[in-house]
């Protein structure tokens, strides 16, 4: 069984092909520039990487160049051998809790959502529409970035503010990433090898979020109404004092739109350092005693242990703390510094562990009293998986 899983964006197709027999790659590549001048491609395949610029006028055209690829490369030798096409798919609003089989109702209802992610809801109907016109008859699955999030009560989900908002226009917290919050869940599950515990799963990248799970469900995430919300990130500021927009858009003259992107582009780590948005950039800076450097990470840091803490206390205590995504995957003085301002809680971290990377790896001591965890995520494979899923029931 071959499944593509795929991620469609305004300009851009991320495909990822697998061989759901024994869940390995096949194939992965990146078609930008899609409607843009110089659009390219790049696939890589057994160690090898492929990459052109070709004319790509719209999604269309990438996914005929992507399957004409994989077959003239010698990836697939027909395109008879694809079995499924698994979209991530961010926003499906409370009507969708789980992954579906893609129908036009569900097309139309990403339209109809598209005010709740205007960039990204669009960018999926492209991509969905693009393989109904080129694989018509490979079933498809949308998987969705909110779905996991669906099982938070009214508490967790609803502002305090005015009810009307919540019934009439849907302000309410939806949250994101929650493909790579319920990948984390399972492996969790799989190591732990049962299905109740309290799990504080942390998607820090360059966009981040924390969700509180309690026996595989999320009872709560930090990022909002829209993902910027939350921790703070690498260009999103996270959480602010909403009086802030109206006096800054006194005093520069701009619009709401315009100071809610620079809460989205120019704050987060980059804003606070103005330096840069990479994790990498920002601790090299701190090696060398950069003031706002330091403060910047120290901020970020800050945010994190603030809602692991919160979630603590939600969870009623918590048995697996994971880190995971670019920063948590990757940063070692990182995730050093948040377990040891967790200490109070008795979190104990394992340096010569910390130092380590592989497909799980245990980085608290045997002694602390939360297990704390590295596990790299894997969207594009839960992807996979819920198609495989959906088109065998
Ligand atoms: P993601 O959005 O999950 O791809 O994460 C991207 C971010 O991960 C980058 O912007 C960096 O800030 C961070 N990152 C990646 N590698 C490292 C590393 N070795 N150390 C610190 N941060 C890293």
């Amino acid at each position: 069984m071959k499944i593509i899983s795929i991620n469609a964006g305004s300009s851009s197709l991320k495909f990822t092909l697998f061989d759901m027999t024994d869940e390995t790659v096949i194939a992965s590549g990146l078609f930008e520039r899609i409607g843009i001048e110089g659009s390219k491609y790049t696939i890589k395949f057994h160690g090898e990487k492929v990459s052109q610029e070709i004319e790509m006028n719209n999604h269309t055209d990438a996914v005929n160049v992507l399957l004409d690829k994989l077959v003239d490369l010698g990836i697939i030798k027909s395109l008879e051998e694809i079995d499924g096409v698994g979209h991530r798919l961010v926003h499906g609003k409370d009507k969708y809790s789980e992954s579906v089989l893609i129908t036009d109702e569900v097309v139309s209802d990403l339209d109809k959502f598209k005010d709740f992610a205007p960039l990204h809801n669009p960018a999926n109907i492209l991509g969905i529409n693009a393989f109904r016109e080129v694989l018509p008859n490979v079933p498809m699955v949308g998987v969705f970035d909110t779905a996991f999030h669906q099982t938070m009560d009214a508490t967790a989900y609803l502002y305090p503010v005015p009810y009307s908002w919540y019934q009439d226009y849907g302000v309410r917290k939806y949250g994101f990433h929650g493909t790579s919050h319920r990948y984390i869940t399972n492996k969790v599950k799989d190591i732990l090898g049962r299905e109740e515990f309290r799990l504080i799963s942390c998607h820090i990248g360059n966009g981040g979020s924390i969700t509180a799970i309690k026996n595989g469900k999320c009872v709560d995430t930090t990022m909002g109404f829209t993902p910027l919300a939350g921790i703070m990130m690498g260009t999103r500021s996270g959480d602010v004092d909403p009086s802030i927009i109206p006096y800054v858009m006194e005093q520069e003259g701009k619009n709401a739109s315009e100071v809610i992107d620079d809460l989205n582009k120019q704050s987060g780590l980059f804003g606070m350092s103005e330096y840069s948005s990479d994790m990498r950039d920002i601790l090299e800076r701190c090696d060398n005693q950069d003031e706002k450097a330091i403060v910047a990470r120290d901020k970020y840091v800050r945010r994190i242990v603030d809602y692991i803490a919160q979630y603590y206390v939600l969870l009623g205590g918590t048995d697996v703390i994971v880190f995971t995504a670019g920063v948590g995957e990757n940063s070692v003085p990182v995730r050093r510094q948040i377990c040891e301002e967790l200490a109070c809680l008795g979190v104990k971290i394992d340096l010569d562990q910390n130092n380590k990377r592989g497909e799980v790896v245990k980085i608290s001591t045997d002694d602390s009293k939360i297990d704390v965890y590295v596990i790299p995520t894997d969207e594009e494979l839960m992807i996979a998986r819920d198609t495989l899923e959906l088109i065998n029931r």
